[in-house]
């Protein structure tokens, strides 16, 4: 067997099999881990094999191979982190560049953005809605290079069309990268519409389990894909064989994962429309507009927000129990998180006001229990601060 035997296969199908033909030897029916800093040379300077593992290491290339095939590419690389995989995005600027950015954006990359790159590396950075297509085109300028679309984008779950983006990055040879954690290749495949590159924290969704950290860029052109390897090499931030091993595992129930998350999502999202304290909810299509970027289903992350003091608030967050309040998301198991004090506290509030992120607003990543326990679980919270 050879990954030549799965190209044309479909995607539940490639997530199980693609780049797992194992290394070993043995035979063995799973892809090992390789915890091996360092491979044996048949002469000096071999270029035939592994090199030091910076470089590569098999079990990360399994990896990187069954993404590259999930998301239609040619070549991904997996990160450390999924920060770490944005760095190594905006690796590819240089001083004096200008990037146009979701405003509402996972806190992490704001606080990358705005208080590393921007003071540090003279990056200037613009922020536009994500649904707003003339925005990202009136935000550019002569020193644009870099589209960060996140899509849908976190906390607000708003959608961008990509391709709609890439038309108007085209004209100015402006690269178009798309975080597509909360999408994962099972529901959306922005290389397919004219992205560059495609981001994924691993952290999330393709690792399934919140029991591994770590980031993806897989892409399709060559040139692109040797600079975003060396700068790799370089700077050094590669996934664990470990951890790789981890998201491979977890590839493998993506599909299956997801339809689940999915329909409980929606499931809760009904919910959500019946309850009176609930002001507003956001949830791609709950407009009733129709999903942009070819997706499959509207994914499995609710964003709400509750009439209601921060207290209250407080109070309706500590009160669940099948949700568990934490940070972070696309595990198995239902977790609630405030934007505001947790995952986008690093932004300032008036800011995060601006962008539409209020005291109010509670995101769910609702997991794969049993619907009517997650159902239960959210209406004895609401009885809680009624
Ligand atoms: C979590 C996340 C990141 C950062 O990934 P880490 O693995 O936590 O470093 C980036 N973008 C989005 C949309 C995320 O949800």
């Amino acid at each position: 067997m050879t990954d030549d035997d799965f190209k044309n296969k479909k995607f539940e199908t490639i997530a199980i099999h693609s780049g797992q033909v194992p290394e070993d030897g043995a035979q063995s029916v799973t892809t090992p881990i390789f915890p091996t800093t360092t491979f044996r040379e048949d002469f000096p300077g071999d270029p035939s094999g592994y090199v030091y593992a910076r470089w590569s290491n098999p079990t990360r290339v399994a990896l990187e191979k069954a993404v590259a095939a999930l998301e239609g590419g040619t070549h991904a690389y997996a990160f450390s982190s999924g920060l770490a995989a944005v760095q190594g995005v905006l690796n590819l600027l240089k001083s004096g560049d200008h990037v146009v950015a979701v405003n509402d954006l996972y806190g992490g990359c704001h606080r990358m953005f705005e208080q590393l790159m921007k003071p540090h590396f003279n990056i200037e950075f613009t922020y536009v809605d994500a649904r707003d297509t003339e925005a990202f085109e009136k935000a550019v300028k002569k020193n644009t290079k870099l589209f960060w679309i996140e899509t849908p984008s976190n906390p607000l779950l708003h959608l961008a069309d990509i391709k709609a983006a890439v038309e108007i990055a085209k004209k100015q040879n402006i690269l178009v990268a798309v975080d597509s954690t909360f999408a994962t290749p099972y529901l959306q495949q922005p290389l397919a519409l004219g992205a560059d590159i495609v981001h994924h924290s691993m952290s999330k969704y393709l690792g399934g389990h919140c029991d591994v950290i770590g980031g993806v860029l897989a892409m399709k052109d060559e040139k692109l894909a040797e600079q975003v390897r060396f700068n790799q090499y370089a700077v050094g931030g590669i996934l664990g064989p470990f951890e790789s091993w981890l998201v491979l595992r977890g590839l493998k129930t993506l599909h299956v994962r997801m339809d689940r998350h999915c329909q409980n999502a929606s499931a809760v999202v009904d919910y959500l429309k019946t309850v009176d304290a609930v002001e507003k909810i956001h949830f791609p299509g709950v407009d009733g507009k129709p999903l942009p970027n070819d997706m499959k289903l509207p994914g499995g992350m609710v964003s709400f927000e509750i009439k209601a003091d921060f207290e209250t608030v407080k109070r309706f967050v500590m009160s669940t129990k099948v949700f568990v309040l934490a940070e972070s998301l696309g595990g198995v198991e239902s977790l609630v998180n405030h934007p505001a004090s947790m995952t986008h506290a690093s932004i300032p509030k008036d800011v995060r006001e601006a962008h539409g992120i209020s005291d109010c607003l509670i995101r769910l990543s609702v997991g794969i229990e049993s619907i009517d326990d997650i159902l239960e679980d959210l209406k004895a919270a609401f009885a809680a601060i009624a």
